[in-house]
């Protein structure tokens, strides 16, 4: 079986226990991931009877040569409701449940399959996690994307850092990573790049800014490539000349708590276990209110996607999750620090992916 085929027999395998029959699948990275279709408009119809793709005239030659010959592409009008609920109904026994991605549908698309599927005797419900559940566990295919992600990643900060960070605007670093990004070969950057130096720093989601990038701070730089529609995500904060004590001091923290989490993790830790091991260093340096957000998040064909690790996430981590740890610290109007390593679940442990060179007091 190809990937494609193999990815939808896993899904399939869990309609039966959810008492479903038929599956609409309408969230784009999930679309991309059972069919290899990548476009701005396409649902995948997906039952034990077969899987249909269907799209617009835009992407009549895309879709065809994008999927395999399990699944069948059927071009529509832009208004393609109706016919995808006559498709979804002709996979579907009389009676039968559709699934809908709740999260991911409107409720006027949703009323309106609502409304002709019970015409054609069936009826819908809303689900979450169909696919994605699947898509948390990644196969050979993605991790070989995933560690190529990386190291684009790597590759274009070390090009950036080349060319130094003091006297810089942060926004013309950000343009700079953009550029290195594509030198390496990625597709794109994965999110807007934040480079946030001195005071900014203190934002966890900082816009870069005019600000020239002063001597003796810190400087967060976050960012991430696209490779073969995988993502990278990765952070690393570059002290510039000699950083205040107190910089010094979070930084240090930081690392500590990092480093204790990329070792703590492997199959059967808690989510929130995880987030725990790095939070409590925190605290207990007396950072525990400056350590807002969580410990990190999945990544794959989305930046941002299962499983989350945080105070009160749920879960535990499993062998073939591609995850973000990423502790940080942020002290209003002085600076602050995030340092990120994407990593891979294995089956006894953790396979750090991004290997950007990480500075520490030590050295
Ligand atoms: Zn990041
Ligand atoms: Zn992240």
């Amino acid at each position: 079986m190809n990937t494609h085929a193999t990815r939808r027999a896993a899904v399939l395998a869990t309609l039966a226990d959810r008492g479903v029959d038929a599956l609409l699948v309408t969230h784009l990275p999930s679309v991309r991931y059972l069919t290899g279709f990548v476009g701005s408009n396409g649902v995948v119809a997906l039952s034990p009877d077969g899987t249909v793709l269907v799209t617009d005239s835009r992407y009549t030659v895309a879709a065809k040569a994008a999927v395999d010959e399990g699944t069948q592409v059927r071009i529509e009008g832009v208004d393609a409701l109706p016919a995808v609920a006559q498709t979804l109904a002709g996979m579907t026994p009389e009676g039968g449940v559709v699934a809908l991605e709740a999260a991911h549908i409107t409720l006027h698309r949703a009323d309106e399959l609502r409304g002709v599927l019970t015409t054609l005797g069936r009826t819908t419900r809303g689900e979450t996690g169909i696919v994605e559940d699947v898509r948390v566990v990644k196969d050979d295919a993605e991790k070989a994307l995933l560690r190529e992600s990386a190291r684009i990643n790597d590759a274009a900060l070390a090009r950036v850092l080349a060319g130094g960070l003091a006297g810089r605007r942060e926004r013309d670093v950000a343009w700079d990573i953009l550029s290195a990004l594509r030198d390496e070969g990625a597709e794109g950057p994965s999110f807007d790049s934040i480079v946030a130096a001195a005071g900014n720093g203190a934002r966890p989601h900082a816009v870069p800014s005019d600000a020239v990038i002063p001597d003796d701070t810190l400087v967060v730089i976050d960012m991430g490539a696209i490779h073969g529609g995988y993502c990278s995500d990765m952070t690393r904060t570059i002290p510039v000349g000699d950083p205040p004590a107190k910089l010094r001091e979070i930084y240090d923290v930081c690392l500590r708590a990092q480093r204790a989490a990329v070792a703590a993790v492997r199959p059967g830790v808690a989510c929130a276990e995880l987030d725990a091991v790095a939070r409590d260093i925190i605290a207990d340096a007396g950072y525990a209110d400056h350590f807002g957000h969580g410990l990190g998040h999945g990544v794959g064909i989305e930046i941002h996607e299962a499983p989350r690790l945080g105070r009160n996430a749920k879960g535990e981590l499993a062998s073939g999750m591609a995850i973000t740890i990423e502790p940080g610290i942020y002290l209003e109007g002085l600076g602050g620090v995030r340092i990120e390593d994407l990593v891979l679940v294995t089956d006894d442990g953790a396979e750090v992916l991004s290997h950007a060179p990480i500075a520490s007091h030590d050295d």
